[in-house]
């Protein structure tokens, strides 16, 4: 009787067992993947995109947009500041899960480490000091004083500019600053930054040449054959279709997002000699001069 009693007892507990199973599990209906934080790379000195406040907080479009696709996913997120040349390093290193930085789609880049489909239609703009008369295109930037940034898609088109004088810089405000004391001629570097920069009057003496040198699609960077990159494709889907992507984007940029890409085809002007300094009017930027909201506390220069 007591060795019955017994096998009953253990039968009710481990069906109860069961059942407490089962109902957590419809109460987190989430993948294996959550346990542990997604460590995202970021270098918060790509304003707007990222944003270090003066609280510590971070901010910005790519922020937001990663947040978003966490929920979605069902992931949580812990982010790392990291130097943006440094990014795609570490990202072969496994030392972190993926990185939001801005980071332009190239084929050079698909050689080492994996992109999420496109979230983001960029290029590359030329800076020059508002009284800047004679630089207005690719052809008129031959010979002349170029500051870019390490490691970044400006970096490599101003190697293709002939008998240019290139200087390298970590970040945007380190650039813009040598521009302003007259050491460069030009910047080239990523146009919604700069131009987000003018508009919030944190880069004053500073105008953008109208018409871009390339087209370039932002995506999520992951290593090679990450777990994580299909849940992140498919949030960024989601967020697209769910007019998510569309509320981030007039958040930061006060207009409607152009269409995207589902998968990455090439940027027009990089790696493309063809079309480099032909005046082709890649992307007009004169319209997100006044598209851009006033953030005046933005930590910028
Ligand atoms: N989009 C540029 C690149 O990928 C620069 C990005 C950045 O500075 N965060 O090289």
């Amino acid at each position: 009787m007591k060795l019955i009693n017994f096998k009953w007892q253990q039968l009710i507990l481990s069906l109860g067992s069961l059942l407490l199973i089962i109902a957590c599990k419809s109460f987190y209906p989430t993948n294996n993947l959550d346990a542990i934080p997604l460590r995202v790379a970021t270098d918060p000195t790509f304003v707007p995109f990222e944003i270090q406040r003066a609280s510590g907080n971070l901010e910005g479009f790519d922020i937001d947009l990663m947040n978003a696709i966490a929920k979605v996913a069902g992931f949580a997120v812990q982010f790392e500041s990291l130097p943006f040349d440094g990014m795609i390093s570490t990202l072969q290193a496994k030392r972190v899960d993926a990185a939001i930085s801005g980071i332009t789609i190239t084929a050079e880049r698909l050689k080492t480490i994996a992109f999420s489909r496109p979230y983001f239609k960029a290029g590359l703009a030329i800076a020059v000091r508002e009284d800047n008369q004679n630089i207005k295109d690719f052809n008129s930037l031959k010979g002349k004083k170029i500051a870019v940034q390490i490691g970044s898609t400006g970096a490599n088109f101003a190697k293709t500019i002939p008998n240019a004088k290139i200087s390298t810089f970590n970040s945007g405000p380190e650039f813009f600053q040598d521009l302003l004391n007259g050491n460069v001629d030009a910047v080239v570097s990523d146009a919604f930054a700069t131009l987000y920069a003018i508009k919030n009057g944190k880069l004053k003496g500073i105008k953008v040449v109208a018409d871009l040198l390339t087209e370039e699609y932002y995506g999520i960077a992951t290593p090679k054959d990450s777990p994580h990159l299909d849940a992140i494709n498919k949030g960024i889907a989601t967020l697209l279709s769910n007019g998510t992507y569309k509320q981030i984007y007039q958040k930061w940029f006060h207009a409607e997002p152009p269409q995207l890409p589902d998968s990455w085809h090439g940027t027009r002007g990089l790696g493309d000699k063809e079309n480099w300094g032909q005046g082709e009017r890649v992307l007009s930027s004169s319209h997100l001069l006044s598209s851009c909201p006033p953030v005046s506390s933005t930590p910028y220069l």
